[in-house]
């Protein structure tokens, strides 16, 4: 028995759809990303971009936010505020968090996006480097996270996959005041997702299972704060964060991202993870 949710399989292909307009929604955000673009803008492209499908941000049903996306510049780790006078510059890591409600199903996920110029290139320095780097170990420990759960008897077996991947890259800060969440009905639902290891085991993972999974990576210390405005928060060292996330589900053939495009199909083929896609 547990104390969250267990989906059906026709209520994850009722999730999927709510992940895919969030796929689409971040897609645009990143084929929109260049430098002289403002945060506000590309809140009011994910908007958009949901409300074309006939869905609505859920960010915008959480007290006090009024806004699409989370839009965090370089230090800032999540949650920061879209607004006109943030303008992007080139090589900056921005981290874009972003969900979509349809049909009383959620999405959720986050991309970091390295940004470009118009022409696509990023400036060639040491400083951008280290954030494209920051980025991919992020990246990869998330995924390294899904085929954990994919094979996974026990919850957190997730987090200390997630830890000694990116343990083996090199010096990050795993933040630790922040964690992953069950998803379904609501954004946030039981139980926790834990990006380290932990003692507890965590609940038993079985088909039915839908959890948003979200590394937050620093290139420095996991400590953080929040800024004045009850919002922002940044790595207390100034150190570059980077965040990805995708919600999941475990079906009884494997996991299906439901937050990426392809339903994670590529990712997990190359992983050797049995991809769980459903179809009605
Ligand atoms: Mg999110
Ligand atoms: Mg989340």
């Amino acid at each position: 028995r547990s104390d969250f949710e267990l989906k059906t399989p026709e209520q994850f292909i009722a999730m999927r759809k709510a992940g895919l307009i969030t796929a689409k929604a971040l897609e645009a955000v990143r084929a929109a990303c260049v430098a002289g673009i403002s945060t506000l803008e590309l809140d009011r492209i994910a908007n958009e971009t949901i409300e074309s499908f006939g869905a609505h941000s859920n960010f915008q049903l959480v007290a006090g936010y009024n806004h699409t996306i989370c839009a965090s510049i370089n230090h800032e780790v999540v949650h920061g505020i879209p607004a006109e006078a943030r303008i992007l510059e080139a090589g900056d890591i921005l981290s874009v968090d972003c969900g979509a409600e349809i049909d009383g199903w959620n999405g959720d996920s986050a991309i970091t996006i390295i940004v470009p110029n118009a022409d696509g290139s990023v400036p060639e320095t040491d400083q951008v480097r280290q954030r494209i780097e920051l980025s991919r170990v992020t990246e990869g420990s998330l995924w390294a996270g899904i085929a954990a759960l994919a094979k996974a008897e026990r919850l957190n077996e997730v987090g200390a996959a997630i830890e000694d991947y990116i343990d083996a890259q090199g010096r990050y800060g795993i933040l630790e005041d922040y964690v992953g969440h069950g998803i379904g009905r609501n954004m946030h639902e039981e139980p926790p997702v834990y990006h380290f290891r932990t003692k507890d085991l965590g609940p038993k993972v079985t088909p039915g299972l839908a959890v948003a999974i979200e590394p937050m990576v620093t290139a420095g210390s996991n400590k953080t704060k929040v800024l004045a405005d009850g919002w922002t928060v940044v790595s207390k060292d100034s150190s570059a964060a980077s965040h990805w996330e995708h919600s999941v589900a475990v079906t009884e053939s494997g996991v299906w991202v439901l937050t990426a495009l392809d339903g994670g199909k590529a990712r997990l083929e190359a992983l050797g993870v049995p991809f769980g896609g459903l179809s009605a």
